[in-house]
């Protein structure tokens, strides 16, 4: 158990850092865990012990923590030309190369990229960038923005906003213009007989709407993540994506794909919205955009978005926003070799090769009494555990049941991450099949065990 004498590294961490994201019982009982570097898809804590990460750090290490590649971009970089702003028509000529990267890979024929140093400033961006752009259009009032219940966008003011979870209640949000329409999670949210095309149909119903009621003439974009990260993973129902599009499209509001999971491969494809087959007006990318070895978020706008937000930003001569950091040289470096490597030095295709493998160990998982569902897409993937199969009853929330199952699973030397009463498993993309098979093997043994002990 935890080392609690005042020298020990958990009490260190506990006594200067304020935690955020973390389960403050839990790490009383447990102690911090704390982590020198990583081998591969292994990560080493303090006292030497090994985890296998089947979270990718937080989605986003998908070329595991010690890539010579990514490391050798950086060094160079960091030799040549390690810090550079955005700012006044002065850029790195790294920042230039992904830009234009990043138009290449992405699913437009043109557009542009605008840089942050994260998701949720990516997110809050393009709100920034919606505002803006109406409101010099003549449209003041054309701002609100719709998402899901469940969604994660991030933490800042606007994409806190975004989210949808209870807990933002805590911070007095969501601000208001920020509006939530239903999660569509079929297995959980279906009414008592409705097939999942029905349940799809209810979806758009409700966005339409939701829509009318508030006045399309009020409403800046939709955004969705292509499956929801953060929520729990939950893929769209059936042909979802098509009937939303199509209600955005009838009302002429812009769709916004949240890709910072699902961008770069997660999905098997480069794009969540490739996988789906829809396409959005923009991207929010992060996370693996970087494969995790520096902070970066980028909107890449589609081609109507760019040239609106472009004939706009011409009349009033600047767009008046950015970061300092906005398009470092070393995050771009380190983007432009992540991108290739994930692309070209056989990642993506190690995703879309094992994933039947992946599917086959959560199937099987679920075939356990306590496992209401198995649900995923490419190397995303949850089980949910459930007090009763046929029911779907859900365990009673103080037996914190996913927290028991994910801390057993580190106790095995396996990191994987309680999300509500799922256990969410997202590998890195340079995971083997025997790393597959000892992560099911590893979270199988937690399962019985605390199934066992509380069932
Ligand atoms: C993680 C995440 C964000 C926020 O990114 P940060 O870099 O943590 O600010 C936004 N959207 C989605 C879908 C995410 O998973």
């Amino acid at each position: 158990m935890a080392d609690t004498t005042p020298q020990s590294w958990d009490a260190r961490a506990t006594n200067s850092m304020f935690y955020g994201f973390t389960d403050l019982p839990s790490i009383r009982e447990r102690g911090a865990v704390v982590l020198t570097h990583g081998e591969g898809p292994y990560v080493v804590d303090v006292e030497g012990k090994r985890y296998l990460d089947a979270n990718s750090g937080l989605w986003n290490m998908v070329a595991g923590f010690d890539h010579p590649g990514l490391i050798e971009a950086a060094q160079a970089q960091y030799a040549r030309f390690p810090g550079y702003h955005a700012f006044f028509g002065r850029m790195s000529d790294q920042t230039v190369m992904l830009s234009e990267k990043l138009i290449e890979v992405s699913p437009f024929e043109t557009g542009k990229v605008f840089f942050t140093n994260s998701g949720s400033e990516a997110n809050d961006t393009m709100v920034k960038m919606l505002w803006f752009m109406n409101k010099q259009r003549g449209m003041p009032t054309k701002r609100k923005i719709i998402t899901r219940e469940n969604a994660y966008h991030g933490v800042t003011v606007a994409a806190a906003s975004m989210t949808g979870k209870p807990y933002n209640e805590l911070f007095g949000l969501p601000l208001p213009e920020f509006v939530h329409v239903r999660c569509p999670h079929y297995w959980r949210e279906a009414l008592r007989g409705e097939t999942e095309e029905e349940f799809t149909q209810r979806m758009a119903d409700e966005l339409d709407q939701t829509i009318r009621r508030e006045g399309a003439q009020t409403i800046a974009a939709f955004v969705a993540e292509p499956v929801m990260g953060a929520g729990g993973v939950i893929p769209p129902s059936k042909g979802y994506f098509q009937a939303i599009a199509k209600v955005l499209k009838n009302h002429r509001i812009p769709f916004i794909a949240d890709e910072v999971i699902t961008g770069f491969g997660r999905t098997g494809n480069t794009w969540g919205c490739e996988t789906y087959d829809f396409m959005p007006d923009a991207i929010i990318s992060s996370k693996n955009l970087t494969a995790g070895f520096f902070p970066m978020g980028a909107v890449i706008l589609g081609p109507e978005l760019a040239d609106t937000l472009q004939q706009v930003t011409d009349e009033v001569e600047e767009f008046p926003h950015g970061f300092t950091a906005s398009g470092h040289p070393v995050g771009c470096a380190i983007a432009l070799k992540a991108i290739d490597v994930v692309m070209n030095e056989g990642l993506a295709d190690n995703v879309k090769a094992l994933t039947p493998r992946f599917e086959e160990g959560l199937a099987r998982l679920a075939e356990h009494p306590n496992i209401g569902e198995w649900r995923g897409k490419g190397f995303m993937g949850a089980l949910e555990a459930v007090q009763d199969k046929a029911t779907k009853t859900p365990f009673d929330a103080k037996l914190s049941v996913s927290e028991r199952i994910a801390n057993t699973c580190t106790d095995h030397g396996l990191i994987c991450r309680p999300l509500g009463q799922s256990i969410v498993l997202c590998p890195p993309f340079i995971m083997t099949e025997s790393q597959m098979d000892e992560m099911f093997d590893k979270l199988e043994k937690a399962l019985n065990e605390v199934f066992k002990a509380i069932t």
